[in-house]
């Protein structure tokens, strides 16, 4: 049986916490946030909003779970303007959450992990032209799913955020019963 949260931690996570995945709430004003643009990833990828789906749809979807791990990527920063730092946070994190995602897709194809940002899996996303390249492989956010990720935070138990000159990057993986602590 695979210890998710031992993965986690074997792969530089700063943190992780198990998810009470009944306390999960889906909000259009975090759709409303991504049709606003501020990424530009509405409507250009097929792991964001709406090619991932409707809300009802990806609240069906996380209702069929029963576990949930969140994960933390928590950086240094030289102040709170360091963009430099805070890419290299998100980098770190997405790479983390990646090679997580990977392992325990290994173990259970049908888990939903849920990252930070879009998809960056393709240097350029294939949406609308083409399919996707790798559909067992891609990854949609937390956002994408409707999900306050400050909330998510708080009903595991984790902060969101860690004071000034820090950046913190969360992540979270649905899993059904069988990968255990
Ligand atoms: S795997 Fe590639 S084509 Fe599919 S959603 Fe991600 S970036 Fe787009």
């Amino acid at each position: 049986m695979a210890d998710a949260r031992e993965l986690a931690r074997e792969l530089g996570f700063s943190r992780s916490a198990w998810m009470d995945l009944s306390l999960l709430r889906v909000y259009p004003e975090v759709r409303e946030i991504c049709a606003a643009g501020r990424c530009q990833r509405y409507e250009h990828s097929w792991s964001c909003p709406p090619a991932c789906g409707s809300l009802e749809h990806c609240a069906r979807r996380m209702a069929a779970y029963d576990r949930g791990l969140l994960v933390q990527t928590t950086a240094q920063l030289e102040d709170d303007f360091d963009a430099e730092g805070i890419a290299a946070a998100q980098t770190l994190h997405k790479m983390r959450f990646e090679a997580l995602a990977r392992q325990l897709r290994q173990l259970q194809p049908d888990c939903l992990p849920l990252t930070a940002g879009t998809c960056t899996l393709c240097r350029r996303c294939t949406y609308p032209e083409r399919p996707c390249r790798f559909p067992g492989k891609r990854l949609s956010s937390m956002e994408a799913y409707g999900l306050l990720v400050s909330e998510v935070c708080q009903q595991a138990g984790l902060p969101y955020y860690y004071g000034p000159k820090t950046i913190t990057y969360s992540s979270c993986i649905l899993m059904k019963e069988g990968i255990h602590t």
